[in-house]
């Protein structure tokens, strides 16, 4: 996989405002395109932001109705300009009642496939170079955190050490990077870890849906590339957040410490800090000592290759 990258189409809890959007997530994950929640007024994000409509499966964490009743627009837009292209819905139970009621709504019967797809903790959806595993996380209602990660990649050419053996340049070169052994005029065989250093180790981006902070959200998401956490509330509204199942800023600045991860973006913001996160950013940021931002609609990035 060479392009991962993350555009936020929705960043607002519960309902929409002036300047966020409901949650959702996309995803440009190789030749893919991911969405990771689909709430209402997606698809409009879509557009305004450019991420194209030929969506490969959708991700939900929840079935609350912020996180998917875009997709039921969603749907009949893309019925409307011609797709035949089957797509795949993935959700925890109960996905299929309430997907299949999603897919179905209407007088229109949707011109291409719909595959529904129910996850649980562990469960492994693999594609292509790279797989999606659903996490169990902790809400109010059956609830998974999605982890993104690609394989492994060959670890880096050495030229110099490949010339030294006396590999001439071209074909073999290739050959030898892509993992196939060389046999030389002379007779001799390189092999490809004769002139490769150490794998690199593939990235790995983690959605928390909506989550209290978890045990085994911080293992899933061990050493993340980035992690989109779910940061509902402020420190002085902690009540609100374990009544209502949600996590503070500050709660997800500890989980992405203990994950280590290399990035934190906080979404999911309750109304109250709309405009204004900054107290968010500041007590995640009292937490966690790596990067650490809040996420706005639109708010667009890739993440880069592992050395
Ligand atoms: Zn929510
Ligand atoms: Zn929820």
């Amino acid at each position: 996989m060479s392009i991962l990258r993350v555009t936020f189409l929705g960043t607002s809890a519960a309902q929409p405002t002036i300047h966020r959007n409901l949650s959702g997530i996309a995803v440009k994950a190789d030749a893919d395109l991911l969405l990771f929640d689909c709430g209402e007024g997606s698809q409009r994000q879509m557009i305004r932001y450019g991420t194209g409509f030929s969506v490969d499966a959708v991700f939900f964490t929840h079935f609350h109705a912020d996180h998917y009743l875009g997709i039921i627009g969603f749907l009949r837009t893309l019925g409307m300009s011609g797709r035949e292209h089957p797509l795949v819905l993935h959700g925890p139970a109960p996905a299929k009642r309430l997907l299949h009621q999603a897919v179905h709504l209407g007088v229109d019967a949707l011109a291409f496939p719909v595959e529904i797809v129910e996850l649980r903790d562990g469960d492994v959806v693999k594609r292509g170079s790279y797989q999606v595993r659903a996490v169990q996380v902790e809400h109010r209602v059956n609830a998974l955190a999605y982890v993104l990660e690609e394989g492994a990649r060959a670890g880096k050419f050495n030229v110099d050490r490949a010339r030294a053996l006396g590999v001439p340049s071209g074909p073999d070169f290739g050959r030898l990077q892509r993992g196939e052994a060389v046999v030389l005029p002379s007779g001799q065989t390189v092999k490809p870890e004769d002139v490769l250093g150490e794998p690199r180790s593939g990235r790995k981006l983690v959605v928390s849906g909506d989550t209290r902070p978890c045990a085994g959200l911080v293992e899933a998401a061990k050493g993340a590339d980035v992690l989109i956490h779910e940061a509902t509330f402020s420190d002085d509204e902690q009540a609100r957040a374990l009544e209502t199942r949600h996590s503070t800023a500050r709660e997800a600045g500890r989980v992405a410490r203990e994950a280590q991860a290399q990035r934190l973006i906080l979404t999911h913001l309750s109304t109250r800090h709309d405009t204004d996160p900054s107290r968010l950013l500041q007590q995640a940021k009292e937490e966690f000592q790596g990067a650490v931002e809040v996420a706005h609609d639109g708010l667009t990035f890739e993440i880069p290759l592992r050395e």
